[in-house]
């Protein structure tokens, strides 16, 4: 073994070494040489576990290359999500529109106008231009933006209801996920939860026998990842806000993902919309900017001026506020709002929930000969028609009609798991879904025949 560790070069032998000029040269003195250390162990690991020199001994240069190269490698890694689920969170939500790709490109590259206002070169406030743009679409006196929906809600509360009740109704206190959970917002924000109704009842009486001297707020959350079906009863908004202007108290509505146009023109499944609630009287409604809406991620509160007030004067807002990257995307999304007639085909979130099952069935049998080729020794594959998902806290039972590529086994030997390693090990791999012992690919989300075929025709 002694003999075997001599064997291996010293670490300033190999920097030395002319085959390790072009190494140094890209990744410099630092990177090499932390990498040429770890060689060096994994080298002892090896002959102490297998009394051999590792296969890669002959040539210390091209491994340290592959493996500098892989650490150069993005954690953020493109991906081709055929899950089925359009809005999916750990795969980035919304994907963003040209328009918003080209606004963030322009502030990251130059000095911008963010705080600043080239009429009077006076300080100006970072959310207002997007404010003017948000109060056209919604009908709002003004609006904050913040980090994402669930700041918002935190802002919300710890602004307006600091050591006071907030009244929620016992339907609506919800987990969302990623550990979003209304009884817990609602005590970090400082609040104490005035729970009202049943599970599955709750009437307005409710809510104004519950109010007292310690209110501050009523609150409503869309119930959006969850339904309850049945003996149900919910106050809707514009009764609610007509209970709290009686009482002098603001209402104020987690939508979650919300949508500025109606989706029923396009045969979705119909979201509440934040003008509507404007209009019911809400004082101020929160959304996020990468569910429905299609944006970057960030939470959009619009409402009542002089709460939209205190939220921007809160210490809470400079914590929680929009880098202007994500204040460019958002804006140049809005923008496209103002042209509702080509909002699906600008704006990607509404073009792939809007494509139509035929459209997409056509792709699946046009990829299929190629996919069958190469995957034909153990699998069956078929186009079959499944549901595609919102996702992202839009209701679950609301599914869109779909085709998917169905990898069916053809005996013990087909492994699904090692079918799906291989679509993820490709340069771009393909996230599908696993579902009675098949592999599901929904071509809802795939741009074009090229990503699911790429390395794969014979
Ligand atoms: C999604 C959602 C949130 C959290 O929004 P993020 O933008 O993910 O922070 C909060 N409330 C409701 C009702 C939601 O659907």
């Amino acid at each position: 073994m002694k003999t075997l560790f001599n064997q291996l070069p010293g670490i300033d032998a190999l920097l030395r070494d002319a085959r390790f000029a072009a190494l140094h040269q890209r990744y410099g003195t630092q990177q090499l040489t932390r990498q040429l250390r770890q060689l060096q162990a994994d080298a002892r690991a090896h002959i102490i576990q297998h009394q051999q020199l590792p296969d890669w001994h002959d040539d210390w240069a091209t491994e340290a290359a592959a493996r500098l190269t892989n650490q150069l490698k993005s954690a953020l890694l493109p991906v081709v999500n055929l899950t089925g689920t359009v809005l999916h969170t750990n795969l980035g939500r919304a994907r963003m529109s040209e328009a918003a790709v080209q606004a963030v490109n322009s502030v990251m590259r130059q000095p911008v106008t963010l705080e600043y206002s080239l009429d009077n070169a006076e300080r100006g406030h970072r959310d207002q231009a997007l404010a003017t743009l948000l109060c056209e679409l919604t009908g709002a006196e003004d609006a904050c933006i913040v980090n994402n929906n669930a700041a918002a809600v935190l802002l919300m509360l710890a602004a307006l209801a600091p050591g006071k009740g907030v009244v929620v109704s016992r339907g609506e206190l919800v987990e969302i996920g990623g550990a979003f959970r209304i009884p817990d917002v609602m005590r970090q924000a400082g609040c104490q939860l005035v729970e009202v109704g049943t599970t599955n009842r709750t009437h307005l009486k409710d809510y104004r026998q519950a109010i007292d001297d310690n209110t501050a707020l009523l609150m409503k959350v869309h119930t959006s990842n969850y339904q309850i079906e049945g003996f149900t009863h919910a106050v809707d908004e514009a009764e609610l806000a007509t209970l709290a202007q009686q009482q002098q108290l603001p209402l104020v509505v987690d939508l979650g993902s919300g949508s500025l146009i109606d989706l029923t023109q396009y045969g979705l499944p119909a979201e509440p919309m934040p003008q509507r609630l404007i209009a019911d009287g809400v004082s101020l409604v929160s959304f996020s900017g990468d569910k429905l809406l299609g944006g970057p991620q960030a939470g959009i509160v619009v409402g009542k001026r002089e709460l939209i007030a205190k939220l921007q004067q809160h210490p809470l807002k400079r914590a929680l506020r929009a880098d202007k990257m994500t204040l460019a995307a958002l804006e140049a999304t809005l923008q496209l709002y103002r042209h509702p007639e080509q909002l699906a085909a600008a704006l990607p979130t509404l073009r792939l929930l809007t494509r139509s099952q035929a459209d997409i069935a056509a792709q699946a049998h046009r990829v299929l000969p190629a996919l069958q080729q190469r995957f034909a020794a153990q699998w069956q594959l078929t186009v079959e028609s499944c549901w595609s998902q919102i996702g992202s806290g839009s209701l679950p039972v609301d599914r869109l009609p779909s085709a998917a590529i169905v990898f069916t086994p053809r005996d013990e030997s087909a492994s699904l798991s090692a079918l799906c390693a291989t679509l993820r090990e490709r340069d771009l791999p393909i996230i599908g879904r696993l579902q009675n012992g098949k592999l599901w690919l929904d071509l809802r989300c795939l741009d074009e025949d090229a990503q699911l075929l790429a390395g794969e025709s014979v």
